[in-house]
């Protein structure tokens, strides 16, 4: 019998990655088949901690099920695309038409197509660090190369706008903006927005606006859609339903082109061809989005003081700071903390053993700093998402582990 050689994956994985779901979380599935009960506060998956959709996207969803047994139109359903526009025009831009709109399998499918169609080999794309690690990803699965920009810990988690601009080359393509941030928690002030703007203006770059998390802010941090700023920027806005109205298994999600478009047409040509390569996003779940953006905003109850969301990230991070060694900015928005271990007390080498360890001492789940492409290997992400008794209980798990670290 012939030998042959195993299958192996494609050369063009080989450095992609996407640790959030990476090994740690394989050892905690294993664990909990093994019979013990892990606390994940590792993924901003709302539905398990008990925030369930208003109603009446499920009832929608319901309703829609016999007339969506066939393929949609590619880029998604007339009146969710429309009800999409007429949201962007009710944030100030008044142009915004149904063609502007393309849906999709979650933010994630939007994000892999509109790279895919924008990246050539060795193409530069500007991303933050600490990043939502799918930006990186995908850009390294189309051979281009993510070259990030450090957000300051020091001062709330901002881009630098000069710092950007250095980093700039003649193949720089597109500067992605993650606001709301995850993992930080940063919201970006006008100012910061406008520098990053002016730095798309100036040097021809598309500005990527992922602004999934944008009704999730806290206090008196305000949230500006970065197009507003940009009416001579080509933007692409990104945002769906996961997070807000709390349906990230329905994948559902939307873009939103503003700007120069004639000055794009050879580039949306492409991504719609990129639309039509997946026939079309989950229909069912496009029927919610038009009653999602039109209904009552029930995740408001949530984020203001007394609202679930809202406590318990102060419970979480008035906690984490209460460590030694441990030092936590607020997060004005998202669902996340990020917090930094004083490397002279917690001398850590490696943070994924680091929060392996963790895990495998205390059952408790989070992810490390580098899944986010940070540069340290002393912070990690929590999500706030457990009920406050849940969350004192697995700080004190977290705080049991740090004094045992300090102790060894
Ligand atoms: N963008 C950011 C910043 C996220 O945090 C997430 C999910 O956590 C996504 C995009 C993906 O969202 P979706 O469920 O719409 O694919």
């Amino acid at each position: 019998m012939e030998e042959f050689e195993d299958f192996t994956q494609a050369q063009k994985l080989r450095n992609v990655r996407y640790d959030v779901r990476g090994p740690i979380a394989v050892e905690a599935a294993r664990l909990e088949r093994a019979g013990h009960r892990i606390t994940k506060l590792n993924i901003g998956n709302m539905a398990p901690f008990g925030f369930d959709a208003p109603d009446a996207i499920l009832v929608d969803m319901i309703k829609n099920l016999p007339t969506s047994q066939g393929y949609s139109e590619s880029q998604g359903i007339y009146s969710a695309r429309t009800a999409v526009a007429q949201y962007y025009q009710s944030r100030g831009m008044r142009d915004a038409e149904v063609s502007d709109v393309i849906l999709g399998n979650g933010v994630s499918e939007l994000i892999t197509m509109v790279l895919q169609a924008l990246i050539n080999p060795g193409d530069e794309v500007l991303i933050p660090a600490p990043d939502y690690p799918l930006w990186t990803g995908i850009t390294t699965l189309c051979s281009g190369r993510a070259v990030h920009y450090i957000c300051d810990e020091d001062n709330h988690w901002w881009p630098d706008p000069e710092e950007i601009e250095s980093k700039i080359t003649d193949r720089t393509k597109a500067l992605v903006i993650i606001n709301p941030n995850n993992p930080t928690g940063a919201v970006y002030p006008r100012e910061i927005l406008e520098a990053m703007v002016d730095i798309c203006r100036r040097h021809n770059l598309m500005l990527l606006s992922d602004e999934i998390y944008e009704k999730i802010t806290f206090d008196d941090a305000e949230m500006i859609n970065a197009c507003t700023l940009a009416d001579d920027v080509f933007t692409i806005t990104f945002s769906g339903l996961s997070k807000t109205w709390r349906v990230a298994g329905f994948r559902s999600g939307w873009l939103y082109m503003s700007g120069p478009k004639h000055r794009a047409k050879n580039y949306i040509e492409g991504l719609n061809l990129m639309s039509n390569l997946r026939m079309c996003p989950n229909v069912p779940a496009q029927h919610a989005i038009q009653t999602a953006l039109g209904g009552y905003q029930s995740v408001e109850e949530f984020i203001r003081p007394g609202g679930r969301i809202y406590e318990q990230r102060n419970v979480a991070h008035k906690l984490l700071s209460e460590i030694e060694g441990v030092d936590v900015h607020q997060a004005d928005g998202a669902l996340y903390l990020f917090p930094r271990l004083d490397p002279k007390i917690y001398p850590i080498k490696n943070d994924e053993a680091f929060v392996m360890e963790l895990l495998r001492q205390q059952k408790i789940l989070v992810s490390h700093g580098r899944a986010f492409n940070w540069i340290d290997d002393n912070h990690f992400r929590l999500v706030s998402l457990p009920p406050v008794e849940e969350l004192e209980e697995a700080i004190a798990g977290i705080a049991d582990f740090l004094g045992a670290y300090r102790d060894a």
